[in-house]
């Protein structure tokens, strides 16, 4: 090996969960030791977790940098992308995989390489749209052959199932991929829920803010959620109600939940959560309002079936939470009368 690889491989660390299902599953072939294998997988994609992939290293690499004086732990940075080359390995069936180490190790046991570290989850997602036939996770020891199916698995098992929950509570302590802003037209931050997401999220929220040039009525932008626990905020707009433009309040109120959806699915994000949007200052009557969501909100996820969106409606006061349960458990009933 030589300092380059062990530069690239100095992060790894943290794997011995994986290593230690594959070791079990390697003794016996289980049900049960396979479910553990996958399930450390999952776990350490949450935690942004590495694994060591062999490569051809670029040409231009070699070129433009002194390989010999780089230290482990050094961070190189290039210009430009370089594009490194995996290795593949095939199997007496004739298939072919990429190949992935936990640690080095395991590396270093077949023939000296390059290698690089990989985040998980974008080597796991990277691999579906490849022809191998999936990752031989530590080739040279003993391995584990992670199919293209069973990468399916490892990513399907953290998408929730379509699904409208009710919960009380403050929005912006809520554990999700992205938070709703009832915000105003400005985005400039307000009272209400937008003050509560803006003091919970920090200076950065309304810096970013100050990019947007604001929003019109009905739809939505994103930002990053900063210190909220939410990764993302997206700020709609919902309309200031008019008794005597019901209908045309109606639709607009109806558009920020719809924008808001069809937002998140466009960054890939799959838990939701909304306040009750325009039923504070600007004054929706919160029967009327929670009707809009539940109809919005169903009626996206009817039309996307298979997305995996998990939307909390959350509710800050009992008395909202309370036309929500009733709504909730009314639809239920309908869908059950219906099925039976
Ligand atoms: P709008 O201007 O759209 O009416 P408001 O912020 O005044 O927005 O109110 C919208 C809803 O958000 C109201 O039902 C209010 O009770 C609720 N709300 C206020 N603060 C929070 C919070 N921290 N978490 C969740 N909901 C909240």
């Amino acid at each position: 090996m030589n300092d380059f690889e062990k530069t690239n491989c100095a992060e790894n660390s943290g794997n011995e969960l994986v290593e230690k299902s594959i070791d079990r599953f390697y003794r016996e072939t289980t049900k049960e030791n396979l479910i553990d294998v996958l399930e450390s997988i999952r776990n350490r994609m949450h935690e942004d977790g590495k694994w060591i992939v062999p490569v051809i290293p670029p040409q231009e690499l070699s070129e433009n940098i002194d390989i010999e004086n780089i230290k482990a732990g050094d961070t190189i940075t290039a210009s430009q992308p370089l594009h490194f080359k995996l290795h593949h390995l095939e199997t007496t069936d004739g298939k072919t995989w990429l190949a992935a180490f936990t640690g080095m190790d395991e590396a270093e046991k077949g023939e000296s390489t390059s290698t690089i570290t990989d985040d998980i989850g974008q080597m796991l997602k990277g691999c579906r749209n490849m022809h191998e036939a999936g990752i031989i996770i530590n080739p040279w020891g003993k391995s584990f052959k992670l199919t293209k199916e069973l990468i399916q698995m490892v990513l399907d098992a953290d998408i929730p199932e379509n699904h409208i929950y009710c919960q009380e509570g403050d929005i912006t302590k809520l554990d999700v991929d992205v938070i709703v802003n009832a915000a105003n037209n400005s985005l400039l931050g307000g009272g209400g829920v937008d003050g509560a997401i803006h003091r919970a999220a920090g200076p950065g929220l309304l810096a970013e803010c100050r990019t947007l040039h604001g929003c019109k009525t009905g739809e939505a932008k994103i930002t990053k959620g900063y210190d909220l626990k939410a990764k993302y905020v997206i700020h709609t707009v919902g309309p200031v109600y008019n008794r005597l433009e019901s209908e045309k309040c109606a639709g607009l109120l109806y558009d920020c939940y719809r924008n808001s959806l069809e937002l998140a699915k466009q960054y890939d994000l799959h838990t939701i959560a909304f306040p009750a949007i325009s039923t504070g200052v600007y004054g929706y009557p919160k029967h009327e309002a929670a009707v809009i969501a539940f109809m919005a909100v169903s009626g996206w996820l009817d039309e996307n079936p298979d997305y995996g969106m998990a939307v909390i409606l959350c509710c800050f006061d009992q008395e909202t939470m309370k036309i929500y349960r009733y709504i909730l458990k009314s639809r239920s009933q309908e869908k059950d009368s219906f099925i039976h």
